[in-house]
């Protein structure tokens, strides 16, 4: 069987980023970009003040202090979004509120706090060094540098400084367009089940996953366990998506009719079955450029494989770098073990301080571990890690 680096090695390699597009920027947040980003503009793009204040010659206030103030004549104001023709000669001071752009001949910044208005004068109660209180320009940014590199995602704070920078639309990486399928005559969505059905949950779960990876989800209807259907079912879903997701029908019983109807649509099983748990029966196919990733039902190996081996495709297919789930370093509160022989992804819960405890029951089935779970541990087959041990955490979301 494989293993799953090995798996996730394949998969990588079996995917190329989609064609890339120029995108309004309010559109691209979470995309990820096709291109280096070049600053269009320096920021501060002028010399401005980074008080409420006094445009002043640092040498007038030299010697100013609380004993002995110095006293500047005002000669005009520049309020926000304004700037002043008027130089600040020798003596003189120019009224300044944050972000106002420096006048000429000024060359720092006396805090209003340091002042205080006496016979039509601003008399100044403390020095400031040359430059102090001034926000030069290109100080943050230079014209020029690159601000976001190719591969990389279009985060809150990048969207903060792109918009600074007066950038108007970005090239980023088309969003794969994913359907997801549920295969299973016992799932029902609504009413009250049957005898020995159940209520569906995979696709409302995978179809969030997949969003905030980053791709364009299409929830398809119910699949029944029958071979026409879901041939029917995947025909339908790769006419329109660059990937498909199917859950349950993939194992080795007579109802898993998942692969025969792939195959039987012209698909190519690339791999099927990894040591892994949960989540074996785990099938990776092409059909013609597109991609088909067949997931277990039992809901937490359809989450663990959408998380270890659906998650970097999507990301490869959108261009980004960085493929893997982030890892972060936890200490064990208790002791785990994992008796088996297949590498074991345990539904974790690491606390604030980095603790890390079991989330609960750790069967395939069992939804309210996932639930409690923030983190996954991969653990090695036939391994015990003792408590106080520091360990790798991995994160989805936070
Ligand atoms: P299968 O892989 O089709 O043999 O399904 C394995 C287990 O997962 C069974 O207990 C199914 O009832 C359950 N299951 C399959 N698909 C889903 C689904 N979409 N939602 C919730 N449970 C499911
Ligand atoms: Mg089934």
């Amino acid at each position: 069987m494989l293993e799953v680096d090995d798996a996730q090695k394949r998969i990588v390699s079996a995917v190329q980023p989609l064609a890339s597009e120029n995108v309004p920027l309010d559109q691209t947040v979470r995309r990820i970009l096709a291109k280096h980003v070049a600053a269009p503009i320096s920021l501060p793009s002028f010399d401005n003040s980074a008080m409420d204040g006094y445009a002043v010659h640092a040498v007038d206030v030299q010697t100013a202090a609380a004993a002995t103030p110095v006293s500047l004549k005002c000669i005009g104001a520049v309020p926000a979004g304004q700037a002043i023709e008027t130089a600040v000669n020798r003596g003189t001071c120019v009224r300044l509120f944050t972000g106002s752009a420096l006048p000429d001949g000024a060359n720092a910044v006396v805090m209003q706090e340091e002042t205080r208005i006496a016979n039509g004068m601003i008399e100044v109660f403390s020095s400031v060094k040359p430059w102090e209180n001034v926000r030069l320009a290109g100080e943050d940014i230079k014209a020029g540098i690159v601000v976001g590199e190719q591969g990389e995602p279009v985060t809150a704070a990048r969207l903060a400084l792109f918009g600074a920078l007066g950038i108007a639309e970005l090239p980023v990486i088309r969003r794969p367009i994913v359907g997801v399928i549920g295969t299973g005559n016992e799932l029902v969505t609504t009413g009250q089940p049957g005898p020995g059905q159940i209520y569906e949950s995979n696709r409302l779960c995978l179809a969030s996953l997949i969003t905030q990876i980053g791709a364009d989800v299409r929830v398809f209807a119910l699949v029944r366990d029958s071979l026409g259907e879901t041939r029917a079912a995947l025909q339908a879903a790769f006419e329109v998506c660059d990937a498909v997701v199917t859950t349950g029908g993939v194992s080795v019983g007579e109802h898993d009719v998942v692969k025969p109807a792939f195959q039987a649509i012209g698909g190519t099983c690339e791999f099927w079955k990894i040591a892994v748990k949960p989540g074996k029966p785990f099938m990776f196919g092409r059909w013609r450029e597109k991609l088909l990733f067949g997931l277990p039902g039992n809901p937490v190996s359809a989450f663990v494989t959408c998380l270890v081996l659906v998650r970097p495709a999507l990301l490869k297919l959108q261009g980004a770098k960085n493929l893997w789930l982030p890892a972060h370093p936890g200490i064990l509160a208790e002791e785990f073990a994992n008796q088996g022989d297949r590498i074991h992804f345990i539904r974790a819960n690491v606390d604030p301080k980095g603790m890390v405890c079991s989330a609960g029951l750790q069967a395939s089935h069992a939804l309210g571990s996932l639930a409690n779970a923030n983190a996954l541990l991969a653990m090695p087959p036939e391994t015990i890690w003792p408590a106080g041990r520091t360990v790798e955490v991995l994160r989805w979301e936070f």
